[in-house]
């Protein structure tokens, strides 16, 4: 079915890229017609911030950078590739969402014995002066390296880092908003909010 009121593949890139381009200076968006192998629009964004994250951290990030009446009109029915320089659609893993259902809670045991939650809370919110804090780049970088002082091994990491994802822990500070009630970070947070509050909006 043509539907004459909707964008061509080559507007709905231009309009993709007007919503990423301040954020991802390099972005590339392409978008494939349907055709006899593909029963929906395809969409595949490129950008050399993607080497570090996640397919569903690449994911997580460009979806909240487009308004959402623009994705329901627009891009309800597409398929989307977030990928970094060098990759194809084939090289993107995605977890198995069942299994991170049924090893969350072990892992997170895991996390907490380690002392891992709370080395990343040092890092980032240190509970005394003698060093400052680390801020987070939108990254998993400061928790890969409390992950192998933890003693977790590089293979354990995609699981690790899903369990996290799924609690809503998609960068280094949100981990500990999310995945760590009891942080520091997270009750600095709602200390500072709280003082900005009392002090009105006009603060
Ligand atoms: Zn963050």
């Amino acid at each position: 079915m043509l539907d004459r009121f909707a964008m061509t593949a080559h507007e709905l890139a231009t309009a993709l890229k007007g919503y990423l381009i301040g954020d991802y200076p390099d972005i590339d968006v392409q978008v494939s017609e349907r055709d006899g192998e593909h029963a929906r629009r395809r969409v595949f964004f490129r950008s050399l911030k993607f080497g570090v994250l996640y397919p569903l951290q690449r994911y997580h990030y460009i979806v909240h950078h487009i308004p959402s009446e623009f994705y329901d009109e627009h891009l309800a029915d597409t398929e989307w590739y977030e990928l970094a320089p060098g990759e194809t659609e084939t090289d993107l893993r995605y977890p198995d969402e069942e299994l991170v259902r049924s090893i969350t809670p072990d892992v997170m045991r895991c996390l907490h014995g380690s002392g891992f939650l709370r080395r990343l809370d040092d890092r980032m919110c240190p509970a005394d002066g003698s060093c400052s804090p680390e801020s987070c780049h939108g990254d998993f970088r400061i928790a890969r390296s409390v992950l192998a002082e933890s003693g977790f091994s590089e293979e354990e990491h995609f699981d690790v880092f899903h369990v996290l994802m799924a609690q809503g822990g998609y960068c280094d500070c949100e981990i500990l908003y999310n995945a760590a009630p009891e942080s520091r970070l997270r009750t600095q947070y709602w200390t500072e909010r709280a003082q900005h509050h009392d002090k009105g909006p006009a603060a």
